[in-house]
């Protein structure tokens, strides 16, 4: 293990050395919009090269506890013994993905279905995949897993995707964390899934999440996940607790995440990890949403693109490298959110949506 490490690490001296010239070479339209924000979590640059080689002697550091290595996103996975990990997240806005450090692409943008049961429960999912949404957020503690199973079959029924096109998550909930195995069947048995793209622990709990995490990895190393990760953790202490008593970094954290929330220190130290943010509440969550819709520099930024405040504030999300899931049972609503990758928040406009940040949860778990 320690040789490999030190064979990674000479071969990333070299990467980094041709980092620029390489990164530049793989310019597309969709680079060419991030690097036009520099608070993204995407640069390609040289500078985030340099800015990256501290971030893999802390990793060295800690490499008993955590066996994190980073590397350049294109120079693909490194299998590092037991962990496999990427660094240098990227949303690509032209496929509407990111890669994962688990290898899996990701949606970037999504369909969050709290509270939705049911029939509308079905139908949103079916509204929703057959608009171009690929991702949908579900959890047992939803009660709605089955729903979101049937309208998925619907809509590939109807011929508007292959299962291979979506991404569905869901939750792991506390209750089950002492039998993490037997919750992990039962969500595949509720969804009609032969697999689930990514299965998240719904909150941090000391004492109880370690086993359930493991319970996650077991259930990659049998195929019936492909990737998983953590919601709910709000200090860079806790994370590094789950993760340094556990082997598959985490892919993912979900997180109350919204302008009023930007979550900014948790994704600085998600950042050696390529573990990526997603946005719960990206609009502020039902009864606080008009209190970001009518924000006067939101509603301004919206003004100047035609747009509306949903749609800028979700906009930002994606732009500041949070995957974003509103949640709506609405057809016009989820139709409206979606249509935001026919214009981009201009670099002024992205720190003014950044000066916004008041670290305030509307949440209060
Ligand atoms: P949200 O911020 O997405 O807001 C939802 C509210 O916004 C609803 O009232 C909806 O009707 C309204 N809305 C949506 N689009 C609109 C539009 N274009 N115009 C006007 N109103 C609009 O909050 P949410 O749904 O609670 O969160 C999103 C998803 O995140 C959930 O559905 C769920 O999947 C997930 N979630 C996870 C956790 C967690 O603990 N991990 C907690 C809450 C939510």
């Amino acid at each position: 293990m320690k040789r490999l490490y030190n064979l990674i690490l000479a071969c990333l001296l070299m990467v980094s050395l041709s980092a620029c010239g390489k990164q530049a070479g793989a310019d597309s339209s969709a680079d060419k919009v991030m690097e036009q924000h520099g608070q993204t979590e995407r640069a390609g640059t040289t500078e985030q090269t340099e800015q990256e080689q501290p971030a893999v002697s802390d990793a060295e550091q800690t490499e008993a506890q955590t066996e994190n290595i980073l590397t350049d996103r294109e120079e693909q996975k490194i299998e590092g013994g037991d962990n496999t990990v990427m660094g240098d997240i990227s949303f690509n806005f032209e496929t509407k993905t990111v890669l994962l450090n688990s290898g899996y692409e990701m949606p970037i943008y999504g369909i969050g279905t709290y509270s939705l049961t049911g029939d509308t429960c079905v139908e949103s999912v079916t509204a929703a995949l057959n608009s171009g949404v690929r991702l949908i957020d579900t959890a047992y503690m939803y009660h709605n897993e089955e729903g979101v199973g049937r309208g998925i079959r619907r809509a590939i029924e109807e011929g508007f995707v292959t299962r291979e096109e979506i991404f569905v998550t869901t939750k792991m909930w506390t209750d089950d964390y002492g039998n993490g195995a037997a919750a992990i069947d039962a969500s595949l048995e509720r969804l009609g899934l032969d697999y689930i793209d990514l299965m998240i622990l719904h909150h941090s709990a000391p004492g109880s999440d370690v086993s359930a995490y493991q319970a996650m990895e077991q259930a990659v190393s049998e195929g019936k996940l492909r990737s998983i990760g953590l919601s709910n953790y709000y200090t860079p202490d806790d994370f590094d607790r789950l993760v340094g008593e556990t082997t598959i970094t985490p892919a993912l954290l979900q997180n109350e995440t919204h302008p009023y929330h930007q979550s900014t220190e948790m994704k600085e130290h998600l950042r050696q990890y390529g573990t990526v943010m997603e946005s719960w509440y990206p609009l502020g969550g039902r009864g606080n949403t008009q209190t970001l819709f009518s924000d006067e520099t939101i509603v301004e930024i919206a003004d100047a693109h035609n747009k509306t405040s949903a749609q800028i504030i979700l906009r930002w999300h994606l732009q500041a490298g949070n995957i974003a899931i509103p949640g709506s049972s609405n057809e016009a609503h989820i139709q409206e959110n979606y249509e935001i990758f026919d214009f981009e928040l201009t670099e002024d406009e992205m720190q003014r949506m950044t000066a916004l940040d008041r670290n305030e949860r509307f949440a209060s778990y």
